[in-house]
This record gives C-alpha cells, sequence and structure tokens, in this order.
C-alpha cells in the first residue's frame, strides 16, 4: 500500500449563501482520498452505518481507492452541518451526529501496516494514535486536526505532534494552538511541539510550508467561482500527500512541488458541491493548473 488514509466518511448538510444540499458524501478521510488517488493508490480506512449509499463506496473503488478497510457498522454514519458566510472563511457548525463514528477503532490490515506513506485525516486525536500504533516504518506521516480537538483534546493532540513528520493546520488552529499571533512564529512553535514540517493553509491566500530545510510560500491558485469550500483542507493534503507518495522520495523539492499539487487540486474542490468537481476531472486538469500557478509565481 503506497498510501495510506485514515479519517472520517460522512453524510453532510451544506449551506452557501447561493445553495444548500444535504446529504452529501464527504468526511475528512473521503475528500483527501479522492483528491490523492489522481496521483497514488490510496488505501482508505474508516466506518461509515448501514445507510451509506453503495454508489459512494463504488465510486470510491472506481478511483481505484481500496475500501475493504471501511468498515460498515449498524447504525447511521457521521453526520455533519455546515454553513458559510458570503467571505467564504466564515464556517459556522450546525450539527455534529457522531453515530457510528463515536466507537471508530480503526483496525489495519497486515498490508496498511507496511504503509509507507500514512495521513492521519482530521479524527478525535485518540483515533489517530490508535491508527499510527498499528503502522511499522512509515517514510512519511502527516495529520490534520481541528480547533474543536485542540480546545477539548490538547494533551492528546501535542503527544501526537510528538510522533509524526508534519502537521498541517490552518492560522485559526496554528494561533489556537501556539497561543502565537504571527502566522512564522506559531509555525515556528509549532515546529517546537515535534514535526519536521508544518503546513500553514491561509484559505484563498495560499498557504506556506516550514521546516529545517525548507521555507516555502505560494498564493491559492485563483478560482473565478467557488461553489462550496467543503473538504478543501482535505484535498490540499490528498494533492500534497498523493505527489509525495508518487514520488517515494521526501526531498525539499518534492515538498514543493507537493505543496503546488495541493494547491491546484484544492481548487478544483471549491469548483462543485461535495467531490463532483473532482469525480469530473480529466487526466491533464491538475498538470494544467500547476504549469499555470508556476507561470503566476515565477519571475
Ligand atoms: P474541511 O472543509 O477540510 O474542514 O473538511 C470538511 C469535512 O470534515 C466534512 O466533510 C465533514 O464531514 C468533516 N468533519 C466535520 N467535523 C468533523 C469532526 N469533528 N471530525 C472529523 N471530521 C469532521
Amino acid at each position: 500500500m503506497s498510501l495510506l488514509a485514515v479519517g472520517t466518511v460522512a453524510y453532510d448538510d451544506i449551506e452557501t449563501p447561493y445553495a444548500k444540499q444535504s446529504h452529501v458524501f464527504g468526511g475528512s478521510a473521503m475528500y483527501f482520498s479522492v483528491a490523492a488517488s489522481s496521483f497514488s493508490q490510496v488505501s482508505l480506512v474508516g466506518v461509515v452505518g448501514e445507510d451509506v449509499r453503495r454508489a459512494d463506496l463504488e465510486f470510491l473503488r472506481s478511483r481505484g481507492i481500496d475500501t475493504s478497510g471501511v468498515e460498515i457498522q449498524p447504525g447511521k454514519t457521521f453526520r455533519w452541518g455546515g454553513r458559510y458566510e458570503t467571505d467564504w472563511n466564515t464556517r459556522t457548525t450546525l450539527f455534529t451526529e457522531l453515530n457510528v463514528l463515536e466507537h471508530f477503532d480503526p483496525k489495519l490490515t497486515p498490508a496498511q501496516r507496511k504503509s509507507r506513506f500514512v495521513f492521519l485525516a482530521n479524527a478525535k486525536p485518540r483515533v489517530q494514535h490508535a491508527a499510527l500504533d498499528q503502522i511499522e516504518q512509515a517514510a512519511f506521516v502527516m495529520a490534520d486536526t481541528m480547533n474543536l480537538w485542540i480546545d477539548i483534546d490538547k494533551p492528546d493532540l501535542l503527544k501526537l505532534l510528538r510522533r509524526i513528520d508534519a502537521v498541517v493546520l490552518n492560522e485559526e488552529e496554528a494561533r489556537m494552538l501556539t497561543g502565537e499571533k504571527n502566522l512564522l512564529k506559531a509555525a515556528g512553535a509549532v515546529l517546537g511541539l515535534g514535526p519536521r514540517y508544518v503546513i500553514l493553509k491561509k484559505g484563498e491566500h495560499g498557504a506556506f510550508l516550514l521546516g529545517a530545510d525548507v521555507h516555502f510560500s505560494i498564493p491559492a491558485y485563483p478560482v473565478d467561482e467557488v461553489y462550496d469550500p467543503t473538504g478543501a483542507g482535505d484535498c490540499f493534503a490528498g494533492g500534497f500527500m498523493g505527489f509525495l507518495a508518487s514520488q517515494g522520495r521526501v526531498t525539499p523539492g518534492a515538498l514543493r512541488r507537493a505543496m503546488l499539487m495541493g494547491t491546484c487540486t484544492a481548487s478544483y474542490c471549491v469548483e462543485g458541491f461535495g467531490v463532483e468537481a473532482l469525480a469530473r476531472l480529466g487526466a491533464d486538469a491538475i498538470p494544467s493548473r500547476y504549469d499555470q500557478l508556476l507561470s503566476i509565481v515565477t519571475v
């Protein structure tokens, strides 16, 4: 298995200033896997309820994603509802129904335990630790988190940061975690907590990567029209990790290119509800935006 993703699979109710859709196929690890599958073979570990639509699992398999680690348990799939304001950056969680996620205990197969690249998508830190405990010798482990866990599960999250290679955070999470207002200082403080690399996402203003051997900053790919930003962070991580796994080696150059790939992948995610825009991409879509983004940032 080249790339393993562990996290949530969900049905989301999404409200934007222009539209409303319920029961959209979502979840942190689901978005990640779909994004990463443009670059690498992905194995997804998560849990769903008996209400899961077979067509949704079939869609994942049609992208070459190994879904044998998606447990189907009695009960309902995790559900989340969110509403965006006109600036797209302000998001309010309307409801969270844990359902089968409440007792999720990831179990990796012998092949999944040997994964070289691992993404611990946003989930309770206990779940992220449980997955990591089963990994034998990964080349690169990256984790995501959210304000909720920084708020209610910080000790467990801090322990996790000492066990991983990289963490991906948005501005609010980086400031909350470190108490630093300045983002560069916040990123430096995150490195002091354990990981070798930190990626800070700044929404429409782009993202930067900081580590001992690399400091790289890029703008977001400019899109004309945003339909639904849900999952953009997971898709960024999917493009980033999917590309890194396809290269097999983590070098400063590969990390920089992975940042561009993540950015371009996320730019497609926001152009449709759920993963619909990603699902209809042709093979040359991401490489073409990669070239455009490169020309935008090159003197
Ligand atoms: P993002 O927009 O990148 O923050 O990801 C949105 C996805 O995260 C949605 O599809 C939700 O189902 C999922 N999500 C929302 N709340 C949580 C949570 N507490 N834990 C894990 N995943 C969540």
